[in-house]
């Protein structure tokens, strides 16, 4: 589904990520951990196409639910999101004067009319909100109020699970989804990734730097990002050994 090759990208001409080479395959979930400031958010902005961040070297094929192949990189924010792939964010964004229930509508029949689908009407809207809300158990009345405004730091994170349910991306590249909640809200948020995306259809890549996430979420692969690159690939034994050893020590051995 993903297939990142030798990839190398820049931020104000300062080189972050240098020769990161990565594939994920429909029904995976991959795990990248990693030290601070060793590129993780940095790889899920040149994926989602934030402005700023600059290819220099390398590819990125993605291959979306119609089958079709596509150069990521080609492609702008919209394209790729209305191709299969999600971006959730360590700090979502608040938008005052916007309702969720509005600014959901908005960004699933935008991404439908992008793949030529018919929109879904208000009804329709609701009746899939409603669910994947209780998926969440994030209560009814939380979509009607503005966009993220005065919510908590789990209660954003639950709102952008459901935002996730509603677009049902191919792929979801989660950044550091774990951040801030509690064990109450982790566990809901896990099992929302799981009910979501645990799929044979889809994949995810969960960055993150603890294991604690992954006692919910299970990934099939673990790999440590270190210095713009993947310097380590396992399986899931590899995140308790940096839970109880550190990154210092696992990544010497490596
Ligand atoms: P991580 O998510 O693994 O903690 P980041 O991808 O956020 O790491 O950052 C990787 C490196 O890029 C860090 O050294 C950080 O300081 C640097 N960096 C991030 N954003 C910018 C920016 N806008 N300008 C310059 N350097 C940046
Ligand atoms: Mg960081
Ligand atoms: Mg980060």
């Amino acid at each position: 589904m993903l297939k990142i090759e030798n990839l190398h990208a820049e931020i104000d001409g300062k080189q972050i990520l240098n020769g990161l080479t990565l594939e994920v395959n429909a029904g995976e979930v991959h795990a990248i951990m990693g030290p601070n400031g060793a590129g993780k958010s940095t790889l899920a902005y040149v994926l989602g196409g934030r402005p700023g961040y600059e290819v220099t070297e390398g590819s990125v094929t993605f291959m979306g639910p119609d089958g079709k192949e596509r150069d990521l990189l080609d492609l702008d924010p919209h394209e790729r999101a209305a191709a299969g792939l999600f971006l959730g964010f360590q700090y979502p964004v608040e938008i005052p004067g916007v309702s969720n229930v509005q600014f959901l509508r908005e960004a699933l029949n935008s991404q439908r009319k992008e793949r030529g689908e018919e929109p879904l009407s208000g009804g329709e809207f609701l009746k899939l909100a409603k669910e994947k809300a209780g998926l969440l158990k994030l209560d009814m009345d939380m979509l009607k109020r503005n966009v993220n405004v005065g919510f908590s730091g789990g209660e954003k994170k639950r709102n952008e699970m459901v935002q996730m349910g509603i677009l049902d991306p191919a792929l979801a590249v989660l950044d550091e989804t774990d951040s801030g909640l509690d064990i109450d809200a982790l566990k809901v948020v896990g099992e929302g990734i799981n009910a979501i995306m645990r799929k044979p259809e889809k994949a995810v890549l969960l960055i993150t730097h603890y294991q604690r996430l992954l006692d919910y979420v299970a990934p099939d692969h673990v790999h440590i990002l270190a210095m713009g690159r993947i310097v380590k690939s396992g399986g899931p034994e590899l995140a308790h050994q940096l839970e109880e050893h550190g990154y210092d020590v696992v990544m010497e051995a490596a």
